[in-house]
């Protein structure tokens, strides 16, 4: 068993020198840290010892070069110092090293260790092949090579705390993505990348598209990743499969369909995703058929592996904002956000000079319907009446629960004639239809006010909202089961309360 001791301390080199040989090693030495490097190659001993202060190289850069080269990355070493600082100890063990001894009088820790690490290393040493001839290393070899190693890992740190910095300058789940992409689009060619990514019942791809991709290379690619999915992680797909998002449409360059730029399955790289041992997605890059993809499987793992924690991340705190904005049982805006809403809405509305509209709508005898049904009929009927409203509104229109049974729905663009249009549609709905409950199929009617800005009398969010209600309460007041528009002259200033 041969082992390795450096040390620039010609004292430490024959005191631990003679330790070791009485306890039956061969000791070859080294007294600066290029000549320990080069004599690893050299002499591939079963254990390396190594000071950490040395000339040329100190034993930290020995250590972390030994452990990131094929041909010595196996053999055990022990940086010896006499440091016993924490912050040492930290360094030592972050370049690899498998034991950290603090140099003493006492050399029972040294011998234990050394002890630990020779067991068994005859026997696993006669399993590994003869190293091929290209390790003869020199000063200038060692030095290069040490060089190069600190660039990659520089370079990987700078990557890594690029990709931390997405997890404070940005906030959205897509934002974040989007940032990922641009990250990598600084270290690579790609004419489109896909992150996939599946938590719970949900799965999405977002799509980043870089250069022009028609949709038919769009689709291709899509198919691609899904088979992969299917053929290497199938318990990674969630229930309800993946959605596929493209992610800011309005800037990237999707083309109509044009066969240009031709997806090709041998210009992609894949990594999958792992968090908690598990896989939950993965990040693609594609070229095309024409653009070669230049990014190589080793950066982009660097990106799965830190950009996952950030992007995982980011959507649990999309899913958080989402519940603190959300009405639990209906699932359409609470009534603190409709307000910020609205108040947003109007500022947008001065400014672009458009009308705004306000319906206000609340279920007719909805005592009844809980004291005939129940409770959790009631309830089904509140869930049945914003599915109503949601497929019979725009997706721009902002929908909330503003307390029991009263809704709001904020229409932005939209004049008095336009939402009476849209009331009175959602009113004949609800009338048409009995409601599906647990209890059975109830009818349903429910009444609507509403108000428009600009209006004389309404230049508040909280005056806007009095207007629709003054005119819901004459509805209810009119028979119930019908639209009413705010009038000032019948319905009196809403300030007025
Ligand atoms: P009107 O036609 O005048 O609106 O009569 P109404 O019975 O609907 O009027 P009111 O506002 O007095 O009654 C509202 C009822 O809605 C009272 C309350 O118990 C019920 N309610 C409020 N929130 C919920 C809920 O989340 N679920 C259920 N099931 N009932 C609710
Ligand atoms: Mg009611
Ligand atoms: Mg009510």
């Amino acid at each position: 068993m041969r082992v390795l001791l450096a040390d620039d301390s010609m004292t430490i080199l024959k005191v631990v020198g003679s330790l070791l040989e009485s306890e039956g090693f061969e000791v070859i030495t080294a007294s600066d840290g290029v000549e320990a490097a080069i004599k690893a190659f050299s002499e591939r001993p079963d254990l390396i010892l190594l000071d950490v202060t040395m000339p040329k190289m100190n034993g930290y850069q020995v250590c972390r070069l030994l452990k990131n080269e094929p041909a010595t990355q196996a053999i055990p070493i022990i940086i010896l110092t006499s440091k016993d600082q924490p912050r040492e100890k930290f360094w030592g063990y972050q370049t690899g090293a498998d034991k950290y001894v603090t140099k003493g009088f006492d050399q029972g820790p040294l011998l234990a260790a050394v002890k630990e690490l020779t067991v068994g290393r005859a026997e696993a040493a006669a399993g590994l092949a003869e190293p091929s001839g290209d390790l003869i290393a020199d000063e200038f070899d060692i030095l290069a090579r040490s060089n190069d190693l600190l660039d990659a890992k520089l370079f990987e740190a700078t990557i890594i705390n690029e990709i931390g910095k997405l997890a404070t300058n940005l906030s959205t789940f897509q934002e974040t993505v989007s940032g990922l992409f641009d990250l990598m689009a600084n270290l690579g060619t790609f004419s489109a990348g896909v992150l996939a990514f599946s938590h719970g019942e949900e799965g999405l791809m977002l799509v980043k598209v870089l250069l022009n991709v028609d949709k038919g290379y769009l689709q291709d690619y899509r198919h691609y990743l899904e088979a992969k999915i299917k053929r290497e992680h199938p318990e990674s797909i969630p229930p309800a499969g993946y959605s596929w998002e493209v992610l800011d449409r309005a800037k990237t360059g999707i083309i109509p369909d044009t066969g240009e730029a031709e997806f090709d399955p041998q210009a992609t790289c894949t990594v999958f995703l792992q968090s908690k041992g598990k896989v939950v997605g993965l990040l693609s890059v594609a070229g095309d058929k024409k653009r070669a993809l230049r990014m190589d499987q080793s950066s982009l793992e660097l990106f799965g592996v830190h950009g996952t924690v950030v992007v995982e991340n980011a959507w649990l705190y999309e899913q958080i904002r989402q519940l603190s904005i959300t009405d639990g049982l209906t699932k359409v805006y609470n009534r603190r956000y409709i307000e910020e809403r609205l108040k947003e809405a109007i500022r947008l509305s001065r400014r672009h000079k458009a009308s705004l509209s306000l319906v206000m709508m609340d279920v007719d005898h909805f005592k009844k319907v809980n004291d005939t049904y129940g409770h959790q009929a009631g309830d089904d009927v509140l869930k049945h009446l914003m599915e109503v409203c949601r497929t019979s509104t725009r997706a721009t229109d902002i929908l909330g629960r503003y307390g029991g049974e009263e809704f709001i729905l904020v229409l932005p663009e939209t004049d008095s004639q336009g939402a009476q249009i849209v009331a009175e549609r959602i009113r004949a709905k609800v009338e048409a239809m009995p409601f599906p409950t647990c209890a059975g199929r109830i009818p349903i009617t429910i009444s609507l006010g509403l108000a428009t800005f600009p209006a004389v009398s309404i230049d508040t969010a909280e005056a806007f909202i009095k207007a629709a209600d003054l005119a819901l309460y004459r509805a209810k007041e009119s028979g119930r089961n019908r639209v009413v528009a705010y009038d000032p002259k019948v319905d009196g200033l809403p300030q007025e309360e």
